[in-house]
C-alpha cells in the first residue's frame, strides 16, 4: 500500500490536489466527507502529517493524536450528532480492515449504529 505521500490519496487531498468536501481544518488536522459513506454522517479525520497508521506513530504524535478525539467532539456538534452519539473508529492494517494508509478515524453517526465492540 501508498508508504509515500506522493502517492497518498489523503496527503493529496490535504495539498489540494484531490476534491474533497471539507467540514473542519486547522494546523494539525483535515476533516471531509467520506466518498462512500456508510451513515447520514460519515467523516473521516486526519492528521496533515503523513503517518502510514497508528503502529507507525511516535511520542511526537501524542498532541495530534489528543486534538483528533477533540476535533471528532467539535464536528460531531458542528453536524447535529453529539446529543445521539456517534462512533469514532480508527482501521489498523490488514486485520483492522484499513485500506487507505494514511492514519484516518471515520466519525459515523446520524442512524443506530451496530455493535460492533
Ligand atoms: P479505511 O478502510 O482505510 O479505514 O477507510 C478508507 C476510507 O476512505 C473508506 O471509507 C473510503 O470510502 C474512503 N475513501 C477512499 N478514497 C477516497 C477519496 O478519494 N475521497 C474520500 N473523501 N474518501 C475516500
Ligand atoms: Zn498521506
Amino acid at each position: 500500500m501508498a508508504d509515500l505521500p506522493s502517492d497518498c490519496i489523503f496527503c493529496g487531498i490535504i495539498e489540494g490536489k484531490i476534491s474533497a468536501k471539507v467540514v473542519y481544518q486547522d494546523e494539525k488536522v483535515m476533516a471531509f466527507e467520506d466518498i462512500k459513506p456508510i451513515a447520514p454522517v460519515h467523516i473521516l479525520i486526519v492528521p496533515r502529517k503523513h503517518i502510514p497508521d497508528l503502529t507507525k506513530t511516535t511520542a511526537e504524535d501524542v498532541d495530534v493524536l489528543g486534538h483528533i478525539q477533540w476535533v471528532a467532539a467539535e464536528i460531531a456538534r458542528q453536524q447535529g450528532i453529539a446529543e445521539r452519539g456517534f462512533k469514532l473508529v480508527n482501521n489498523c492494517r490488514a486485520d483492522g480492515g484499513q485500506v487507505i494508509y494514511h492514519l484516518h478515524y471515520h466519525l459515523i453517526g446520524g442512524k443506530l449504529l451496530k455493535y460492533i465492540v
